[in-house]
This record gives structure tokens, sequence and C-alpha cells, in this order.
């Protein structure tokens, strides 16, 4: 059997209750298939079988008290996935959703992702199945503190450094760093997406929708085309959903779409984006509240944005939130474009649709790389002990999301696949991770 067929098969026999999990390494695996062929030392020393195998999972119990006395429990977990390029960097997200199976896709991708942004960070990703929707300040505070209580023993600077992600954004990061501090008495750059006066990095809150419009725009340009006077779908109203909006309005797009669990909003005028921040930055309340700052806006109960006619579909809420009826929905209504803010937000059938249509496509690996990007400028910047101004981080940014489109368009076009942007992220991100674990021995 060929060496990818072998892993595959290794990769579901044994994570079977890990559907995420499998998704993602079936990509990433299936879309290497001719470096992995033309390099047999890869299999000589099991490259493959070691990469796909966390270096570390930790997982641990978090009691807190809430604000009725009464203890609640949840589970918290950290996966150290690769550490060949640099220290394990990748979000920490609090979700009822939360499992080992979704850590460890995020985690998977995250190596490569890290790899393509041309900076020294190994992949891990952690979390917990917390909810933090509903909950007072206090309560987010303990639990914070309580999260910290056990995984400051796994962290730091040139180790570890975990960051944001999906229900973690500055208030979390702040807690989650002040226990850090109170239990190791360091003061370092262990977490990134801190508050600007405690080592924070500015242009951090903006890096990852930014970074998508910017890798987006080079991506319209390269086809001749580009977001001036596009209509624009957007998923998700959070960190990624909001700043992209922002840019996109910038580029002289018209986001038109923005949603949350609970349904989305249809904007024609165009999507108010301080509404939107003011709703889930400042009041944390629900998107349909939009309705309140502009009565003539349509708010969709249970449905999703793809419905929706646009010229861009940005995908910034979650994984699996465009399946194939999504992506034929965007094909008939004239699409010509999908770049992923979220990780993993296209179904395996979504993606053959775009590829059957030839909708031009750019995975999450690449295309919200600005995030974590950013956060390895962060770094940079605690360990320099110095602050860059807002201009100098968006201007790094800018270069780095164009090396990426131009580092995977050349790889697609080196393996004869032209375009197809997941081919070329995952060889060009998987080349660098394998070449430097051939160099460093059986690890
Ligand atoms: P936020 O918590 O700020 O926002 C998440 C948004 O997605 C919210 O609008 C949320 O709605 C919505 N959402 C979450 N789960 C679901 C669901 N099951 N169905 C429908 N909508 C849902 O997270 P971020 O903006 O930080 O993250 C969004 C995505 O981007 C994630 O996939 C994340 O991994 C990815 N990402 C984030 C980066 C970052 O820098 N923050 C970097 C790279 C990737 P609700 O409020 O109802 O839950």
């Amino acid at each position: 059997m060929n060496y990818v067929d072998q892993i595959l098969q290794r990769v579901n026999e044994k994570n079977p209750n890990e559907p995420e999990f499998i998704q993602a390494a079936t990509e990433v695996l299936n879309s290497i298939r001719p470096v992995v062929d033309a390099n047999p030392r890869y299999q000589e020393v099991s490259l493959l079988e070691r990469i796909i195998e966390p270096e570390r999972v930790i997982i641990f119990r978090i009691p807190w008290i809430d604000d009725n006395g009464k203890v609640q429990v949840n589970r918290g977990y950290r996966v150290q996935f690769n550490s060949a390029i640099g220290p394990y960097k990748g979000g920490l997200r609090f979700h009822p959703s939360v499992n080992l199976s979704i850590l460890k896709f995020l985690g998977f991708e995250q190596i490569f992702k890290n790899s393509l942004t041309g900076l020294p960070i190994g992949g891990g990703k952690g979390g917990a199945d917390f909810d933090p929707k509903g909950k007072s300040n206090a309560e987010v505070m303990r639990f914070c503190q309580s999260f910290m209580n056990e995984l400051y023993k796994y962290i730091g600077k040139d180790e570890d450094v975990p960051a944001g992600d999906i229900g973690v954004g500055g208030r979390e990061i702040g807690y989650l760093y002040g226990q850090y501090k109170r239990l190791t008495g360091l003061y370092e750059g262990v977490l990134t997406g801190k508050g600007l006066p405690f080592g924070g990095s500015l242009a951090r809150t903006e890096a990852t929708g930014y970074g998508l419009c910017y890798i987006t725009e080079e991506l319209l340009k390269a086809h001749g085309n580009s977001f001036e006077g596009k209509t624009v779908a957007v998923s998700g109203s959070g960190n990624v959903a909001i700043y992209a909006m922002q840019k996109c309005i910038a580029l002289g797009g018209k986001p038109v779409t923005c949603s949350d669990s609970n349904g989305y909003v249809y904007d024609k005028n165009g999507i108010d984006v301080d509404a939107v921040k003011e709703i889930k930055e400042v009041k944390r309340g629900r998107i349909k509240e939009y309705l309140e700052y502009h009565p003539e806006a349509v708010y969709v109960e249970g449905k999703r944005v793809w419905e929706i006619p646009c010229d861009v579909a940005l995908p910034c809420a979650t994984q699996n939130e465009l399946d194939e009826e999504n992506a034929l929905d965007l094909v008939k209504n004239g699409c010509i474009a999908v770049c992923e803010g979220a990780n993993m937000p296209s179904t395996e059938k979504a993606i053959e649709v775009f590829r059957a249509n030839k909708l031009l496509y750019i995975p999450g690996k690449a295309s919200n790389a600005g995030g974590v990007a950013t956060s390895a400028l962060e770094m940079s910047q605690n360990s320099a002990r110095l602050s860059w101004t807002f201009e100098e981080v968006d201007k790094r940014l800018q270069g780095i999301m164009q090396n990426i489109y131009s580092n995977i368009a050349a790889a697609a076009k080196e393996y004869n696949a032209e375009d197809d942007f997941v081919v070329g992220a995952n060889i060009a991100g998987f080349r660098k991770v394998a070449d430097a674990m051939l160099a460093e021995g059986i690890v």
C-alpha cells in the first residue's frame, strides 16, 4: 500500500472518535502525496506516523465556583502537536463544543499554518468546554484563574505560547495572564493577544480579519480583479468577522451579512461595523439586536448567510459551517472567491463543489494565518521589550500575507495544480516542518 494510504488508514483506526481530526488529517495527507511520493526518506524515518501524533496532550480538571456558590467543573486541554520549527503556538478556545477531536484538528492545522507564516513557531491548541456566554465577569475570571492553575506548568515563552480563539478575547487573556504572573512571578510573553498596557501588540486584535482581506485582495488582483465594488458575504460576528468587514470596506468592498450561532443579519446597504462592534464587543449581545440600529435590515433565525448572493464569501465563524448545499448556493449566485477566516469552515464536499466549479478558494490555514503571525510579532516585541507602531505591525502583516499568497501559489504551480491553494498551502506548510523533522532526528 502507498505510504500516504497507510497513514490515512492508521489515522482512521487510531482515532475512531475524532471526526474533525480525521477530516483535517485526510485533507493534508491527500494533498501532500506528490511530495511524499518523491521523498522516500520520509517513510524510512516514519515521518508521517510522527507528524500525525501530537508530541503531548494534557487534559485536566477545572473546578470553579459560580456566583451562586455552586462548584462547577469543566474539562481543560492543551494539545502540544509539533515543535519542530519553534515553541508550540496556537489559541485557546472556550466553547461548550470543545473536545479532543476539535482541538487535535485545530492543533494539526496550526502546524502548517504557522510554518506558512515564515516565522519560527510550532503548532498547538487548547481550551475548555466552558461557555463564557451568560457568565458574569467574576465567573469568567474565576474560571480563567482555575484554568491557569493547571496550565501554567506546561507553558512558557520559549516552550508554549497560547493565544485567543473562539470565546477567548482580550478579557480572558488578561485574567489568564494575571494568574500566570501570580503563580510564576514571571513577567514574560507567555500569552499573546494581551492588552496594550501589559505587553500586547498594536494591530493584534485586527490582524486575523485584516490579514484575511489582504490575502483575498492578492488573490483577486492575481486574477485581474479586486474588492472594489464587490458584494461580500461574511459569517460570524466575533473578532475575525468584525475586522474582516472593516478592512473589506476600506478596500472598497461591501459586506452585507454577518451572523452568530442563532441566525444572520442581511443589510443590503452594507453592514454597519460600528453597530456590530458595540453589540458584540461592548454589550456582549446577540446579532439580532442589529435591527435596533438598522430596522430596514433583515434578521433570519436559524439559517446561514450563504443563501445571500455575493461575489466574495468570507466564512469567519467556525468549523463545518459551509456545506455542499451552501457551496452550490454560492456557485448558483455567481460567487467568484471563498477565503476562510475561520478554521476548516468548509466541509470536504463543499470544497469539491468549489473545485468542480473553479471558484477561487483559499483554505483557512493560509488565509487566517495573519492572526498567529501577528502573535509571533507580539512575541518578538516582548522579547526585545519594544512596542512597534500600529502602522509598522500592519505593514509587516500585509507583507506576510503577500508572501503567503505567493508561496502557496508557487507551490501549487510547482506540482501542476495551478490555483489549487489547498494543495499549495499544505505542500508549502508541510515541506518546512518535514525538513526540520528530518534534520532533528528521531524525536
Ligand atoms: P469569536 O468567539 O470572537 O467569534 C466567533 C463567532 O462565530 C461568533 O459570532 C459566534 O457566534 C460564531 N460561532 C461560533 N460557533 C458557532 C456555531 N457553532 N455556529 C454558528 N456560529 C458560531 O471567535 P473568533 O472570531 O476569534 O474565531 C472565529 C473563527 O476564526 C474560529 O474558527 C477560529 O478558530 C478562527 N481563527 C481565529 C483567530 C483569531 O485570531 N481570533 C485566528 C485564526 C483563526 P456566537 O456568539 O453565537 O457563539
